[in-house]
């Protein structure tokens, strides 16, 4: 599956039981995210991670806007940031200490040192809603189990892996009571327990249904249309220059004077925006102006 383009996340459920499930894969949308910086490979499973889990999200929570989970803290991580909108666009971004040496393998605890979640849900109209997240465990995967139960009540489990090529997620979740089609009580057990079992790679390097067969095969599992996701960015020259405006017209004016013309690149995907005295004194009126 290594060389096949495979963007994709899908929701199954269990016949006669309330518990529901996401799996998601990605490849070329992880990595188009991961090749913006020369990341470690430490940051970069990392990420992968915070990717896989933005993408369940975004199909467990259901809006029309912006899904987001940022992490934030003292540690040698400054700053880490996923982002999906309602069209399966996916971004994100970390920034770290570069003077660090860092492990393969590294713990969220450790490096946000002090630090917490951020989830924000925006929808395109209507109030944004942020939670925070305390890491109570030392994964994002524990995080996350714990947004669930403090937001909607529901038990969830979620199961996360990335290694620099690959990211993906497995998520189960038991519905209230009153949704269940029968009495299956041991079913959530059963379900947690058998998916626990599930290696890194099995979760990467299978497709839904394999996964699905290989761990739940004495199960009757309902498979739904798949979606296919993909990176992309949703800054643009308007956003960018409201930003530069947002400095204030002394700053801009400063910047103008120094460099002639102000050049803004995105961080997620370093499409350069340039901004010449014209663009911002139609903006911030004469207060700009250089002359
Ligand atoms: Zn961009």
């Amino acid at each position: 599956m290594n060389d096949v383009t495979i963007n994709e996340i899908q929701r199954f459920s269990f016949d006669n039981t309330n518990v529901r499930g996401e799996h998601v894969v990605l490849n070329s949308a992880y990595q188009e995210i991961i090749k913006r910086k020369n990341y470690p490979l430490g940051i970069e499973v990392l990420l992968g991670e915070f990717v896989a889990a933005i993408a369940l999200l975004r199909d467990i929570i259901k809006i029309d806007g912006v899904l987001s989970i940022q992490a934030k803290g003292n540690g040698f991580l400054s700053a880490l940031m996923t982002e999906c909108d309602e069209q399966q666009n996916l971004r994100g971004i970390a920034q770290w200490d570069e003077e660090q040496v860092v492990p393969d393998t590294i713990s969220l605890k450790e490096v946000l040192a002090g630090g917490y979640l951020v989830i924000t849900i925006a929808p395109r109209n209507g109030q944004r809603y942020q939670g925070i997240v305390e890491l109570v465990g030392d994964s994002l995967a524990e995080c996350l189990e714990q947004y669930f139960y403090q937001s909607e009540q529901l038990p969830s489990r979620v199961w996360l892996a990335a290694n620099g090529a690959q990211c993906g997620g497995l998520f189960l979740q038991r519905l209230p009571a009153e949704q269940a089609q029968s009495g299956d009580e041991d079913a959530w057990e059963r379900f947690t327990h058998l998916a626990a079992t599930v290696k890194d790679e099995e979760l990467l390097g299978l497709d839904t249904e394999t996964l699905l067969h290989r761990l739940y095969h004495e199960e009757e599992v309902r498979l739904y249309e798949p979606k296919t996701l993909q990176f992309g960015c949703s800054c643009s020259r308007q956003r960018t220059l409201d930003a530069v405006i947002s400095m204030g017209a002394d700053e801009v004016r400063q910047l103008l004077i120094e460099q002639g013309s102000i050049q803004a690149d995105c961080q997620f995907c370093a499409e350069q925006y340039v901004f010449t005295e014209t663009d911002l004194v139609g903006q911030l009126g004469d207060q700009a102006q250089t002359h």
